[in-house]
Formats: structure tokens, sequence, C-alpha cells
């Protein structure tokens, strides 16, 4: 599939819809949204539009993952990253892009082997998989400087928050599967927790246990 037009689109379409940082857009047109679908869907990989995977799943839409992106790189670089929501790994592409290391957890095994096949193929090196229940974290390699979640709770889990460093941040969509959710950004200070709420959003849920 020759993606340089559609892609240089897209990219163009997520600047018009306020994602500014140029790191980030650099990521987006460097990962091929192509490979994460299913063959049959290439023709809208390049469309500002989630798609399934599978499983019930779905590849986030690029813009969402953009602005995840750009909120979490708000203060600056981050080395260390944990992202819940593998799916089919297009952020954790995206996010290995920006950051020094991704640790990425799934609770559907054959999505988390299926992501870390597509990053293998393209030569992704600095990501590590987790096929586990999220909701807990990834407690070896804590704290992380950033968290990204990319399945919506309808409360924080406690874990995540205990598992970011001061200083560090949570991006995550809060709130009921058929209701509202916010884009929330939670900043660990030495004292406390700061929140603060960005997009309305959907997601699917996030799920208790592993499948
Ligand atoms: N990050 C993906 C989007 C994934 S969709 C992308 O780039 O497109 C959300 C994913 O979260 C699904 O694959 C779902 O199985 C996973 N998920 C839901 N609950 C989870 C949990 N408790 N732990 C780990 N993964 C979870």
């Amino acid at each position: 599939m020759n993606s340089q037009h559609p892609r240089e689109r897209l990219i163009k379409h997520l600047y018009g819809y306020g994602i500014k940082s140029r790191l980030v857009l650099e990521a987006i047109r460097a990962v091929p949204r192509h490979l994460f679908v299913d063959k049959s869907l290439v023709n809208y990989a390049y469309a500002d539009h989630p798609l399934p995977i599978g499983y019930g799943q779905t590849i986030s839409q690029p813009y969402i993952v953009a602005r995840m992106t750009e909120i979490l790189l708000q203060e600056g670089h981050l080395s260390k990253v944990l992202e819940i929501g593998t799916g089919c790994g297009y952020q954790t592409a995206v996010l290995a892009r920006v950051v020094g290391k991704v640790y990425t957890v799934e609770r559907i095994k054959n999505l988390s082997l299926q992501a870390r096949e597509t990053l293998g193929l393209l030569g992704v090196k600095n990501v590590e998989f987790n096929y586990s229940d999220g909701q807990w974290g990834w407690l070896d390699h804590a704290p992380y400087q950033g968290i990204i979640v990319t399945a919506a709770p309808t409360k924080i889990p406690q874990a995540l928050l205990a598992q970011l460093a001061i200083g560090g941040r949570l991006v995550i969509p809060v709130g009921p599967q058929h209701g509202r959710q916010v884009l929330t950004k939670v900043t660990r200070t030495r004292t406390e927790y700061e929140y603060s709420s960005f997009d309305d959003v959907t997601f699917v849920p996030l799920c208790k246990g592993i499948n």
C-alpha cells in the first residue's frame, strides 16, 4: 500500500484539530497504521476513526492517540512509561517513538501476542509486553514517570496511582461504558495527586481479569 499521501492528509487533519506537538505529529507520521488493522480495512487506516481489531476491541482513533500522547508529554521527556491496554499496539508504537521505554499490559492474550509480532516486524526494540490484568499496573518496573490507559474504568485504579513516580503523570479516560467519559490527567506531587480534565471521549471499558 502506498500510504504516504493519506498519512500526510491525516497529519494535516490532526494539526487542524489542535495537535500542535511536532514530536507527536512526527511519530504519527512515522507509524504505519495500516499494518495494525485487518487487510480488509487498510483503505480506512488513515481516516480519523477507531476501527475494529477483533475480540470486541478497537484500534483508537488517531486524534485520541495523538491527544493522549501530547497530554502525557506536556511537561517534557519521559524515560519510562506504562501503558495499560496494548490492543493492536498502535498507541504503543507511537509512544515508543517519543519516550525512552514502554511497558505495556494487555488482558487478551491473542492481542498481546499479535501486537508483539507487529512491533517486532517494525523493528521496535524499546517495548516490553505483559499479558495480565492492567488494573494492577506492572509492579516489577514501578515507579513510572508516565502512565497511559487506553480503556475506561469508572474509577481510577488505586494501584496505578501508587505506581506513579513523584512528578509523574497518568492520562486516563474515566467514566461508565455507555455514559460520559472524560480524559483525565493526574499529576503526582510530593504531597498529593492533582486532577485536570480534558476532552470527552469514548473508550471500551477497563475489564477485570485476563482472557
Ligand atoms: N491502545 C490501543 C487501543 C486498545 S483498545 C490502540 O492503540 O489502538 C483497549 C484495550 O484495552 C483492549 O485491547 C482491551 O482488551 C484492553 N483492556 C481492557 N481492560 C484491560 C485490563 N484490565 N488490563 C489490560 N488491558 C485491558
